[in-house]
């Protein structure tokens, strides 16, 4: 049995999986420090950050659930890896505000992230932030990706309905998730 990390009794989330960045360095190499994304930790948050944005909140924004639980945003097209301040995420994805009865909701959400490659299974992460904050979700992701390393040619790949065949070498890629080849918590 796996030791427990240190800091494992004080994580809102020990359950949850942390996702590494696995995308091109040069993408991290570029964030700035102190640029990651709004923090909506209310839907206050997403109404100040809505009067900024008006028009893009019309079409998906980038969003990561950083590792201590919070939702973070950013203009469509942000790269996930600056949207989480270059640091590890709980989940990271797609996300489409609407508002319905008066209300924020979370109209469509993905786990599209090349940079992390979540697993489907980070929704809960996605989730809980959206119930702190007030602000509703449907019951799952609303487009799930399911994201492999092939083992043949280290790519990262994406399962296309269900074949688990690497596009790039046609290798066959595992049933279970393996981008991270040492993912700081543990399967
Ligand atoms: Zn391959």
């Amino acid at each position: 049995m796996p030791a427990r990390p240190p800091d494992a009794a004080h994580r809102p989330y020990p359950g949850h999986r942390r996702y590494r960045y696995v995308g091109p360095e040069e993408l991290r190499a570029a964030v700035r420090p102190g640029a990651a994304g709004r923090a909506i930790r209310t839907a206050g948050d997403l109404d100040g950050w809505a009067a900024e944005r008006t028009a893009e909140l019309a079409e998906p924004v980038t969003f990561v659930v950083d590792p201590q639980g919070t939702l973070r945003v950013a203009p469509r097209r942000s790269e996930h890896v600056a949207c989480a301040g270059g640091g590890q995420v709980l989940s990271a994805g797609e996300m489409r505000f609407a508002r319905v009865a008066g209300r924020w909701t979370v109209a469509e959400v993905s786990n599209q992230s090349t940079g992390y490659c979540p697993d489907p299974a980070s929704w809960p992460a996605v989730a809980a932030a959206l119930d702190r904050a007030g602000i509703g979700r449907p019951a799952g992701f609303t487009h799930v990706v399911v994201f492999r390393r092939c083992a043949e040619c280290q790519e990262r790949a994406i399962v296309h309905d269900g074949d688990f065949v690497c596009v790039f070498c046609g290798g066959a890629l595992p049933v279970a998730w393996n981008v991270d080849p040492e993912p700081p918590d543990g399967p």
